[in-house]
């Protein structure tokens, strides 16, 4: 029998186990994670769990007993320290050494962090595990002061959860506008003005230079327009970086994050890597994309373990519960997709809008509800759905087509399933 080991016990690593047993695979699994819990979805974190009862069980993955009846072995709180791809084997932190058959990476991503020249002590929060919204949320007490430095997704949503909760919130973005990479200038401005009808303060377009202890144990943030914010609490959302380093220790491709190909395989023979950390090239788009999203880590689980089996020249079967309806292209999921939830606003982001020359708005921000579609010359590359999820499918169908009547997208009265269908 075969042995299987999957660095990272998240999301990715998780699904990943699941479909090799689903496809009869009768190999030893074994899941290595240094976090203390089973492997759990991150997406509440900043939304449910900042706000509510935080309890990990309504994150889990797959409950407790299911790795036990599927014979999967996880060891938590476990870090794998280094990875010898000629050896096949895999170092543990206290010393235990693992060889494998087959190896996937699934490490995730970290939250990037700043230094802030005249902090001191005061603690510069920022939010990935479980364990760091338990801290954000101990500091969230109605009244308190929190300046979040980053506007794009993570910041905003806990600014929106902070907020909820009745504290002051301060967002402060360097870029021209907030979530600056991803969004239109209309969408970002409309997001903003949500922010601000809820109290929030969103400064944009001003970097912190430094900082000074104030009286009463408080820190004054200093920002380069001049601005002073005194702030009991920081939280830093400034992006994510790839987990990467036993990848390029091993001397595995690496870039921005670890280069695997379109069935998640990377340079090194038997070891394929998924979820945050991957960065593949999208045909689409001609280019490779590390995307850090909740879908990209379902799919590329699924991908990389057949790719997996395939090595073994065993069949993978394709998930009878399959996540999408019948008639959904299959092109239409390599369509990134992402969402984020601020108060009672989705906003749904589908392909990739970076780049895009042109946009055309369907429906009327002013009913809370609309899309904008994003053009490179003639071609559709992407879509923003605000409060529009219900129309995600077709959206992501038309992307993955990469054209569309810009007339039609435009009217209201026509539905885009009309659209794609044709
Ligand atoms: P992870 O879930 O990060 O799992 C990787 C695991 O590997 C971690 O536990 C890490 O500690 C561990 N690890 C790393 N290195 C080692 C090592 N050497 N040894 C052992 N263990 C190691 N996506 C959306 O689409 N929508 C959302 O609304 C959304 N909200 C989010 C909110 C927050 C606060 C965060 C943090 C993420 C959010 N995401 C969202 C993104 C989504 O959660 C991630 O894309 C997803 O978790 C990626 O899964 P993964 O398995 O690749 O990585």
């Amino acid at each position: 029998h075969h042995h299987v080991a999957i660095v990272g016990a998240g999301q990715a690593a998780a699904r990943c186990a699941a479909f090799l047993r689903d496809s009869g695979f009768e190999g030893a699994i074994t899941v290595i994670g240094d976090e203390p819990e089973l492997p759990y979805e991150r997406p509440a974190l900043s939304k449910d769990t900042l706000t509510g009862t935080p309890e990990i069980g309504k994150l889990h993955v797959f409950e407790p007993a299911f790795y036990r009846n599927q014979r999967i072995d996880v060891l938590t709180g476990t870090h794998v320290d280094n990875l010898d791809a000629h050896a096949k084997t895999v170092t543990l932190h206290d010393g235990g050494r693992l060889t494998y058959d087959r190896l996937v990476l699934a490490t995730g991503s970290r939250a990037r962090t700043l230094s802030i020249p005249g902090l001191g002590d005061t603690p510069v929060l920022t939010l990935r595990s479980f364990a760091d919204a338990l801290r954000i949320r101990a500091l969230l007490q109605p009244g308190i002061r929190l300046v979040i430095l980053g506007g794009g997704f993570i910041g905003l949503e806990v600014a929106a959860s902070a907020a909820c909760l009745g504290c002051a919130v301060t967002v402060v973005e360097a870029g021209a506008r907030v979530m600056g990479r991803v969004v239109s200038d209309l969408t970002g401005r409309w997001v903003t003005d949500v922010h601000r009808a809820r109290g929030v303060a969103v400064k944009t377009g001003c970097a912190v230079v430094g900082a000074s202890p104030c009286a009463d144990g408080a820190v004054r943030v200093l920002l380069d327009d001049g601005t002073q914010l005194e702030a009991d609490a920081i939280i830093v959302g400034v992006g994510g970086e790839a987990n990467m380093a036993l990848a390029q220790h091993a001397g595995l491709a690496c870039g921005n994050g670890i280069h695997v190909d379109e069935r998640c395989r990377t340079s090194a023979p038997d070891v394929f890597a998924i979820g945050d950390v991957a960065s593949q090239f999208n045909p689409l788009y001609g280019t490779r994309l590390r995307l850090e999203s909740w879908d990209n880590a379902e799919r590329q689980a699924e991908i990389g373990a057949a790719a997996l089996l395939d090595t073994l020249n065993h069949a993978p079967r394709l998930r009878a519960d399959a996540r999408l309806p019948d008639g959904f292209a299959t092109d239409a999921r390599t369509i990134p997709w992402f969402w984020t939830d601020q108060y009672d606003v989705n906003v749904q982001i589908v392909g990739r809008t970076a780049a895009s020359d042109r946009v055309i708005v369907r429906g009327d921000r002013a009913d809370g509800a609309f899309i904008v579609f994003h053009f490179i010359g003639s071609r559709l590359v992407g879509a923003e759905l605000i409060n529009s999820g219900r129309d995600r499918r077709a959206v992501r169908e038309l992307v993955a087509l990469g054209h569309a009547d810009e007339a039609a997208l435009g009217d209201v009265q026509i539905p885009l399933k009309n659209l794609s269908a044709a």
